[in-house]
């Protein structure tokens, strides 16, 4: 059984974690060429998860990228 000390620092680790996280989000928002977009950048269509998970840092949607392509 967890002791206070040990729910001190269990609570200290998810608050670095948290604040690690959004400091991550932060950098993320700037380097947005890195991360997948969840709309498309040429006509704001949601990108599907699918294909968001299957090409990472995906900024068109499949529309948008066949027109390109073609
Ligand atoms: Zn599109």
């Amino acid at each position: 059984m967890a002791d206070a000390a040990d729910i001190a620092t269990e609570r200290e680790c998810i608050l670095r974690q948290e604040a690690l996280a959004r400091l991550h989000a932060a950098r993320g928002a700037q380097r947005t060429s890195l991360a997948s977009r969840a709309t498309c950048e040429e006509c704001g269509d949601p990108i599907p998860q699918a294909r968001r998970a299957a090409v990472p840092g995906v900024r068109l949607c499949i529309t948008c990228q066949k027109e390109l392509e073609a």
